[in-house]
């Protein structure tokens, strides 16, 4: 028995959003319980940036693979996407069965099974255990001896099925009640997206999360089987992580036992989080920095306590700004999200969000327009009230924005309401982050520093520096890198100023700052490579090669030691 997963694309074509472009977690969690089973399973991933043709790269899948059973992760930006592939493999393999999953089928069982002929099933909700029951049911492994039982797909919960010309729901499977009895998914591949956890007990309406797994029963991994995950991973090479529960946090104790084992291993490993500002504390948030946490994204929202109240996220705005500044001070970047073009949205609501914003002064901020889709408590009122039927999913849109189902608002307002949001956040962001303030808390200084080095580098050479809407980020950069070395040598700080010296030709200054730098991290390749360089742009290419040499193994400075060489027989 030969499984397939597929991650299809979005209808519209992403720039920035990374998250489209990654293959979804319960995918690399169905796999594991396949292939532990015994079977064999694959991932495809056809958002991937570098797959060119994902029609060609499907085919290709399917004829190699022969699978008998495909099965799609749906959301409502992919749907057309996973149609047209189901239709695809239909003609290339007619036998394979064609499985949704995901939260758009789940949602959306009986529009699937209309708009798409060629689908077979959908496993609605939680998939591990259905999808595992299928796959069993379908290689005649369950062991009953009733052939016609061994395919009685009715008898698993959390599949509708078309049989016939009816489809047939079986019902809500039971929610896995220990998540540490599932496959670890790093046995078998390697992935930077993580989860600690299922569900939330929030409730706002524009979430999908809530109606999909259950506010009341938010179920856990355990800190040793999170750990062991994290271990196996790093061991494969993976430097970084993305936690993506929806509040990574709910859990304090869970968290702090967690953060133990990842500084007591020491791996060199850093993470992002998600959380809610009502759900961290300042002891919270330096373990978690000092266990890898660079980086943690609250929903905020709103600025306004109506809108807010309407989205269900009623927090008042004192414990947003509590926990931006807890968060920054430890050394993370507070990231904040927040919607506009809500229900009740007015040019002053917006400016309550821009108010609250200049308050929480926040490192990262991301700004969408409120869209609404099946499973969400939003889309049920609209639906209720008649703004809204399931027939405008037929249409080739990827999800529903607000103002088109609301009255008092529309596409141009919206998008002012947007532009006022970024254009405050982006005016203000180089004074944020240079008058972060830090925690007294001397455990913490090499983390600072890591943390005021690491945001220089995004104004010096990463997202920012290329960003027409910040004014100056070479300076801000500079102010950062400076700040960093008041609290503790930090490698990234003094290559840092360096390369800002060298690309503004202040070449002595440059030298200066990398020998400080490599009084400190005298093995360092990088300072090395900058000094080099430098030396070359004063044309001092016989100390350019001295510096250089001991690092004649990297195939990047063994370009510049033969450019030194060149010069130095044709310049003798
Ligand atoms: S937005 Fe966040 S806090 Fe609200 S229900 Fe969804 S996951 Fe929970």
């Amino acid at each position: 028995m030969k499984v397939l997963f597929v991650n299809p694309v979005c209808l519209d074509p992403r720039v920035t959003d990374a998250d489209a472009t990654v293959v979804p977690i319960g995918l690399y969690y169905l796999a594991a319980q396949i292939l532990d089973a015994g079977f064999q399973a694959a991932i495809l991933n056809l958002a991937q940036a570098d797959v060119a043709d994902p029609d060609a790269a499907f085919t290709a899948a399917i004829e190699s693979q022969q699978p008998d059973l495909i099965g799609f992760s749906v959301t409502n930006p992919t749907r057309f996407s996973a149609m047209s592939l189901a239709r695809a493999a239909r003609q290339i393999r007619p036998q394979t069965v064609i499985v949704f999953g995901g939260p758009a089928p789940t949602f959306m069982a009986d529009y699937f099974f209309s708009a798409c002929p060629d689908l077979d099933m959908i496993v609605k909700g939680e998939g591990e255990q259905t999808c595992l029951a299928l796959v069993q049911a379908l290689a005649g492994q369950t062991g009953r001896t009733d052939q016609q039982n061994q395919r009685d797909f009715s008898r698993i919960p959390g599949l509708v099925f078309r049989d016939g010309n009816t489809v047939t729901d079986t019902g809500p499977a039971p929610l896995i009640p220990d998540l540490d009895r599932l496959v670890h998914p790093s046995r078998y591949f390697a992935f930077q997206h993580l989860a600690m956890s299922r569900g939330c007990p929030g409730a706002c309406t524009f979430c999908g999360s809530p109606l999909f797994w259950g506010t009341r029963n938010v179920r856990f991994h355990s800190p040793e089987w999170f750990f062991e995950e994290i271990q196996t991973l790093a061991g494969k090479g993976i430097t970084h992580f993305y936690i993506s529960d929806d509040t990574f946090t709910m859990d304090r104790d869970r968290v702090l036992a967690l953060c133990r084992k990842l500084i007591h291993a020491g791996l060199a490993i850093t993470w992002h989080a998600i959380s809610r500002v009502d759900r961290v504390d300042p002891q919270l948030l330096a373990e978690m920095r000092k266990a890898g946490c660079i980086q943690i994204s609250y929903g905020v929202e709103s600025g306004s306590d109506a809108v807010r109240k309407r989205l269900g996220k009623p927090v008042p705005d004192a414990a947003a700004v509590q926990a931006f500044q807890q968060t920054a001070a430890a050394g993370m970047i507070p990231r904040a999200y927040f919607i506009y073009g809500s229900p009740g949205e007015t040019t002053d609501t917006i400016q309550e969000s821009v108010d609250l914003l200049m308050q929480l002064q926040p490192l990262g901020a991301v700004f969408y327009m409120l869209v609404t889709f099946p499973g969400t408590r939003l889309y049920q009122q609209a639906k209720k009230t008649g703004r809204v039927n399931g027939e405008i999913w037929h249409q080739k849109i990827e999800d529903l924005p607000w103002f088109e189902v609301d009255g008092d608002l529309d596409f141009d307002r919206v998008q002012q309401f947007g532009h006022a949001l970024r254009k405050a956040f982006y005016d203000h962001l180089p004074r944020f982050a240079e008058t972060v303030k830090l925690a007294d808390d001397p455990s913490l200084s090499p983390f600072h520093a890591d943390f005021l080095s690491r945001l220089g580098m995004t104004f010096s050479h990463g997202d920012y520096s290329t960003d027409d809407r910040i004014t100056d980020p070479d300076g801000t950069a500079k102010a950062l890198f400076e700040r960093a070395l008041t609290c503790h040598p930090d490698l990234r700080a003094f290559l840092g100023l360096g390369m800002l010296a060298l690309k503004h030709r202040h070449l002595d200054s440059a030298i200066t700052i990398l020998d400080q730098g490599l009084a400190h991290f005298p093995g360092s390749k990088d300072l090395v490579l900058c000094k080099g360089i430098c030396l070359m742009n004063q044309h001092r290419f016989a100390d350019a090669q001295a510096c250089l040499s001991p690092f004649e193994h990297h195939a990047d400075v063994g370009h510049y030691l033969a450019v030194c060489q060149q010069h130095l027989e044709t310049h003798p």
